[in-house]
């Protein structure tokens, strides 16, 4: 496997464990469409040697506006906020861990909400797009790498036109 995993206590090791594999089930039985080279990168970095991603704890982030998480190229930062929230059972940190890993996968904002809120439910720990996320969608002209969105309608579709999922209703 080769995401490299530093700086966690052996809890948060075991719930980063618990959110992968639950990863790897729904990447094994989609739960939506998903274009072909999406699953190849996400499968390479589950599971090939290459390539190799960095997971590593950042703390509280050092400010009030802390993001559950952050990428940027091969390395993904998860903050205490998103750890936090595993701390009552399962793993809500499954949908996090997956949204970074479509951004390192090259994925857009659009795509990285798109198929979190696909694959998880809120229960689970996905979370809608905020009005940010939605200013965002617009500045990209609504487009992600494997998926667009009508802002009209919400519908989401990957560019075979295969339906993704509905966003909820834009936060006012
Ligand atoms: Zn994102």
């Amino acid at each position: 496997m080769a995401l490299r995993i530093q700086g966690f206590t052996s809890a948060q090791r075991r719930a980063i464990a618990r959110g992968r594999r639950i990863i790897e089930r729904r990447l094994a039985r989609l739960p939506c469409p998903v274009p072909q080279d999406l699953c190849g990168e996400l499968r390479a970095i589950l599971f090939a040697d290459r390539p190799v991603v960095d997971l590593v704890y950042g703390g509280d982030g050092g400010g009030h506006r802390t993001p559950y998480a952050r990428s940027a190229g091969y390395r993904i930062l998860l903050y205490r906020r998103a750890m936090a929230s595993t701390s009552r059972d399962t793993s809500q940190l499954a949908p996090v861990l997956f949204h970074e890993l479509i951004h390192i996968a090259r994925g857009w904002e659009l795509d990285a909400e798109a198929f979190e809120n696909a694959w998880f439910t809120q229960a689970e720990g996905a979370r809608p797009p905020t009005r940010d996320d939605w200013t965002l969608f617009k500045e990209q002209h609504y487009r992600g790498w494997w998926v667009c969105l009508d802002p009209r309608t919400r519908r989401v579709a990957d560019y075979a036109d295969r339906l993704v999922l509905t966003f909820p209703p834009r936060p006012r």
